[in-house]
This record gives structure tokens, C-alpha cells and sequence, in this order.
């Protein structure tokens, strides 16, 4: 060998991971995953859900969790997130839009990172699990791979996105999907956005510094509790999340003729509310009569003038629908407007179709999915493949690279509520899924 060629070598070695024996070292966490290999590497549980017991003090009232952004118990939360990041070793800054960001170097720095992380605010009484156990599964994740002395090629971005349950503003900014207008909006707390970005440390006036566009992350994977009843009800540990579904709101205007409720004969009556009850009626049969996991609901209605001895004149009511598949969204779309032209002409009245919201559905990268199927193979976990009903910072990631999600199960399918619990062992599961996950991409997307 001449010297060229054993330097080079020498290179190629230095930068794999470096695995100390796990033979003890890995004996706490082994030893709730039995079954598993003394070689197989795990996070520390125990720390991981201490966090988040300590955690459950932080912005804790009588009547729930109250860390909506920008609030005192926000700031409260960011504090001790902050403080964690640092005790685990790595190097937090606060980056334009308010987020939390560390970044672990990784042996190839031209590397695009794998980004990992979640969220720490709360909807007013909410819960602890939300949103936390994703944010410190990630930090327990980026300490358990530097106690290993595991450097990844990529490098490695730990984050904890601002203000998630107010619309994915921390996310939504990296991935530039925002209007000056946003920024005014009035967060929850009672403060704009833009108060609230300089509140946590941001810079609005640099937002242009944390754009990313497409590619420029190698993969986002983000852990959280299932907030629905699907993985308990079906025994199983782990959810690998098929995306977020997508989601249009109409808003549907019924006009028939108000007239006297003892005077009109029956038979000679426009009654819109009798042509907005059979509509709801109908939209449920329609969606409960196909297999799939589609929901839909009538969700608001406006009666005028409702009053006792007046038949309704006019109603107003909004649909909510959702899929993970976006033709099935458009299938939906058209069979709720046959129906409204048909209960209209049955009834007498008209019905207007307006649309207030429409985002289209988020979908998992295949490859990211399997990553995380195969890393709950190997713990031997058992798992299914799920979309996701509820919004999360990884639906904006989508647009910046291949993204995926973890669920853990919620108890009672119970989330947004004080009730909202998750156990320890399923909450260091996710952690562990999300470790192999992550060591998963990092060799495949070399
Ligand atoms: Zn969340």
C-alpha cells in the first residue's frame, strides 16, 4: 500500500461511525425492549420522560396546559427547552423566525442535513404530550447518538418550530409559505405574529435568512403522539404516518322562502332547514358508505331568521372534508354538490357551493415511511401505516424534501384536552423508532 492509498484509507475510516461496545452500555434502555440485540443502540428513557415530567409544571393551570405562543407560559417552555439543548451538548441559537435550532456537524459537510424536531406551544388547555414529545425525542435522539460517539454523515439539525398550534409559522417560514398579511394576524396570546417573533428572540426583518427551498433538507422527521384512537384500538405501538390529509372547507348557502310556520301548507313550503338536515344526513351517508378513511362534518350552521313561528328562509352551513388522496377529496367535492342539487329540487330551495379553505394533502416520502417500518421491525414493534388527520410542522417540510412522521399512541384517542396522555414506554418506542430512523436516512441518502 503506498502512502496515498493508505491515507485515503485511513479517511475512509475515520469517517464511519464510531460504536463502542454497547454490550453494557445500552443495558438501560435494552432492558424495556426485550428481545433486542445487546448491539442494537437505544435512547435513554428514563431522561426522556423525565424531561417531559418536569416539563408538565411549565405554563400548568387548574384548567390545562396554557403555552400558546407568545404567551408567558410559551416563554416559560421555550427557557426550559432551551436549557435542555444546552445540558445535552448541543449549541441552540434562535434563528430569524423564533425557532429553536441546533445543528450537530456531521463527517460530510456537504451534505444536505436531516432535520429532526417538533413543537413546544400548546392550544389554551391543552396537554403536555402534544408537541413536546417529539421536540425532546428528537434532543434525546441527538444526545443518545454523541454519548455513542455516532457522528452521521449528514449533518444532523434539531428544531423546535414557533408557534405550530397557531398555523406552522415557525415551518411555514422556513418553507416561505406566508404573506406579509400573516404577519399581522393576532396570535392566540392576543399579540401579532410579528410582536411575537421579536418577543421569542426572531428577527422579522431578517425572515429572508431562514427560507430554505426544495432540497435543501435531505430528509425531516418529526415524532408525535397519534392524537385519535386508531393505533390502541388495533393493539399496535408504532404509526407510520402515510402523510397529512388534505382538507377543503365549503361553505354552503341554502335559500328557500320564509313564510308562516301556521299559515303555509305543508306541501307549498321552501323550508331550508329541512333541506340543510337532510343534506347533513346526506353527506355523512355518503362518506360511511365507501371504505377509506375519509371524514367529513357539518360543522357550523346559521339559520335566518331563526325564529319559532318563521319557516327558515335561509341557511348557511360548512363542510369539512378530509383524505389523505386528493382525487378522493375531488370525488367528494362533486357527489356533495349532486346531492345538494338534488335535495334542492325535492325541497325547493337553491343551494350555493362556496369554498373557504383548501390545502391539499402532504403526503410521506415511500422511502422515509420504510425507514421507519423498518426501524420498528428491528425493535420489533408492532406498527401500521396511518395518514394523518390533525396539521404538523412536517406538512410544510414536505415542500423542502422527503419528509415522515412517527406516531406513538394516544390514550383514549384523547388530544387538545388535559386528558391527553401517552404512556412512558410507548413515548420511548417513538424515540427509539425515530434514532434508527434517522440512522436509517443518513445511510441511504448518502
Ligand atoms: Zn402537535
Amino acid at each position: 500500500m503506498d502512502r496515498r492509498n493508505f491515507l485515503q484509507r485511513s479517511a475512509a475510516l475515520a469517517a464511519l461511525p464510531l460504536i463502542p461496545s454497547l454490550a453494557n452500555a445500552g443495558a438501560r434502555g435494552a432492558a424495556k425492549t426485550s428481545g433486542l440485540s445487546s448491539q442494537t443502540i437505544t435512547v435513554n428513557g428514563d431522561r426522556l420522560n423525565g424531561w417531559l415530567a418536569a416539563f408538565d409544571r411549565i405554563g400548568r393551570t387548574p384548567t390545562g396546559i396554557n403555552r400558546v405562543a407568545y404567551s408567558e407560559g410559551d416563554l416559560a417552555g421555550r427557557a426550559f427547552t432551551l436549557d435542555l439543548f444546552k445540558q445535552s451538548g448541543l449549541s441552540p441559537v434562535i434563528d430569524a423566525a423564533g425557532n429553536i435550532v441546533a445543528r450537530v456537524p456531521g463527517s460530510n459537510p456537504a451534505l444536505k442535513p436531516i432535520v429532526i424536531g417538533s413543537h413546544v406551544d400548546s392550544v389554551t388547555d391543552g396537554g403536555n404530550f402534544d408537541g413536546p414529545v417529539g421536540s425532546f425525542g428528537a434532543i434525546e435522539v441527538a444526545r443518545t447518538l454523541a454519548e455513542r460517539r455516532m457522528q452521521l454523515a449528514h449533518p444532523l439539525d434539531v428544531v423546535v418550530w414557533q408557534n405550530e398550534e397557531g398555523g406552522t409559522y415557525g415551518s411555514r417560514l422556513w418553507a416561505g409559505l406566508y404573506s406579509e398579511a400573516d404577519l399581522d394576524k393576532v396570535a392566540r396570546s392576543g399579540k401579532t405574529i410579528r410582536e411575537g417573533i421579536g418577543l421569542i428572540g426572531g428577527d422579522v426583518a431578517k425572515l429572508a435568512s431562514v427560507r430554505r427551498k426544495e432540497g435543501d433538507v435531505a430528509c425531516y422527521l418529526e415524532l408525535h403522539i397519534e392524537q385519535g384512537g386508531l393505533l390502541e384500538k388495533a393493539s399496535k405501538k408504532i404509526g407510520v404516518v402515510q402523510g397529512i390529509v388534505g382538507l377543503r372547507w365549503f361553505e354552503i348557502t341554502i335559500t328557500g322562502f320564509s313564510n308562516h310556520a301556521g299559515a303555509t301548507p305543508m306541501d307549498q313550503r321552501q323550508d331550508a332547514m329541512l333541506a340543510a338536515a337532510r343534506f347533513t344526513v346526506a353527506v355523512n351517508d355518503a362518506i360511511r358508505r365507501v371504505p377509506g378513511r375519509q371524514v367529513a362534518t357539518v360543522g357550523r350552521v346559521n339559520v335566518t331568521p331563526n325564529t319559532t313561528n318563521v319557516i327558515p328562509g335561509q341557511v348557511v352551513l360548512t363542510v369539512d372534508l378530509r383524505d389523505i388522496e386528493q382525487a378522493t377529496i375531488e370525488r367528494f367535492t362533486q357527489q356533495f354538490e349532486q346531492l345538494g342539487r338534488e335535495i334542492g329540487e325535492a325541497t325547493g330551495t337553491q343551494f350555493k357551493f362556496a369554498r373557504l379553505t383548501d390545502s391539499k394533502p402532504a403526503l410521506a416520502d415511500p422511502r422515509v415511511m420504510d425507514w421507519v417500518q423498518q426501524s420498528a421491525d428491528t425493535l420489533k414493534f408492532t406498527h401500521q401505516r396511518m395518514p394523518s388527520g390533525a396539521g404538523h410542522d412536517a406538512q410544510e417540510m414536505s415542500h423542502l424534501g422527503p419528509m415522515g412522521m412517527i406516531f406513538v399512541p394516544s390514550v383514549g384517542g384523547i388530544s387538545h384536552s388535559p386528558r391527553e396522555f401517552s404512556h412512558a414506554a410507548d413515548i420511548t418506542n417513538g424515540a427509539n423508532v425515530l434514532l434508527h430512523a434517522v440512522i436509517a436516512a443518513d445511510k441511504s441518502l448518502r
